[in-house]
């Protein structure tokens, strides 16, 4: 099943939902107990974060430490290719060009099509580190690897090869309701966004928003735009404090005043978690009312709170 297609024939609100691999030797098992707990709601698809290699300090002494760059979560491939044969469903590995030659992007499209995984997420990534252990072409922005799947897509491989096979990949690609934060303005970012469509991505699934109307003027805007592809709003329950300083800087986005409020005053997990919740359902019931065509939860390692929200969504 190709995203895009699927998508461009389907009226039914759908979910999907986005997980991060498990830590360098952590167990799958971390990953699967949150798939059980969402897989009952029926995903369209499952997205796996990709990473670039982060920087880490051992210490060898009281006085010295030597550092290590190394990818902290590594086994998107593998994840997609288990969590697709383990409960029959669509997985979309993330593709970066931070932390990855085109040769290595090429060859993980390779074991992508041999796995019969056809869906794609192409994003840049944030991380620097990445730059010290990787040699080789990189792609430098998201729209690079759109062009290298697309490329491949119609035969056409880093090298000249006689006879290559064709690939067959749906591509989807990051946008921003809020801007990106590097982009100098909204309208700068959504040129960038088109190109990326017209290079070849079948859809879009945006940054987490907490605001719906940010997402509804972004929508009108990539219309007017001439933007036609699905875009999939992004959305993440607020389950505890932390995300409340996290949220803004990891991902740039704003979290409004009266939900930074109430989970600020609010006493105990369980009170944050439903304010949180109550927080989520509203946006989602405003957006599916107000013609998204299906609603993405960054779900990463906790899913309690979203299959809430999906069990009285009525998924
Ligand atoms: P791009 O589309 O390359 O854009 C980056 C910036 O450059 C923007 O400001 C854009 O306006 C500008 N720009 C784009 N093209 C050009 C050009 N040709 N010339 C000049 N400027 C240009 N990060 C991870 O590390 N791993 C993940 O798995 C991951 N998954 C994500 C999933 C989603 C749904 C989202 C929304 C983000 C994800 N990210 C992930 C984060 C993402 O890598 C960062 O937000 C990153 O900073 C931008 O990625 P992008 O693909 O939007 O970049």
């Amino acid at each position: 099943m190709k995203i895009g297609e699927t998508l461009a024939a389907r009226s039914d609100p759908f979910f999907s939902f986005e997980l991060t691999p498990p830590e360098r030797g952590m167990s799958i098992s971390d990953v699967t107990e949150i798939v059980d707990q969402l897989i009952p709601y029926h995903p369209l698809f499952i997205d796996v974060t990709n990473h670039a290699a982060d920087s880490w300090f051992e210490e060898l002494n009281n006085e010295s430490y030597t550092r290590h760059i190394t990818r902290k979560r590594p086994g998107t491939l593998g994840l997609c290719a288990a969590l697709k044969y383990r409960y029959d469903v669509e997985t979309v590995p993330h593709l970066l060009c931070h932390g990855f030659t085109q040769e290595e992007t090429e060859d993980a499209l390779i074991e992508l099509s041999f796995l019969d995984i056809h869906n794609v997420l192409a994003v840049r990534g944030d991380t620097t580190d990445w730059k010290e252990i990787r040699r080789g072409a990189r792609n430098k922005y998201a729209i690079d690897i759109v062009r290298q799947v697309v490329d491949m897509n119609h035969g056409r491989y880093l090298h000249k090869l006689t006879d290559a096979q064709h690939s067959d990949f749906c591509i989807g690609v990051a946008g921003y309701p809020e801007k990106h934060f590097e982009a100098p303005s909204l309208g700068y970012d959504i040129k960038h966004l088109k190109e990326k469509v017209d290079a070849g991505a079948d859809y879009v699934i945006t940054q987490m928003f907490f605001r719906n109307e940010p997402y509804f003027e972004f929508v009108e805007r990539c219309r007017a735009e001439g933007i036609t592809v699905p875009i999939i709003p992004g959305l993440k329950v607020v389950g505890r404090k932390s995300l409340l300083k996290n949220i803004p800087r990891n991902f740039y986005v704003d979290l409004p005043e009266d939900l930074v409020g109430a989970i600020t005053e609010a006493d105990g997990a369980d009170e944050i978690g439903a304010i949180g919740l109550e927080h989520t359902l509203a946006q989602a019931r405003e957006l599916l009312d107000g013609g998204a065509p299906g609603l993405h939860f960054f779900v990463y390692n906790d899913a309690t709170l979203t299959a809430e929200v999906l069990k009285r969504l009525d998924f």
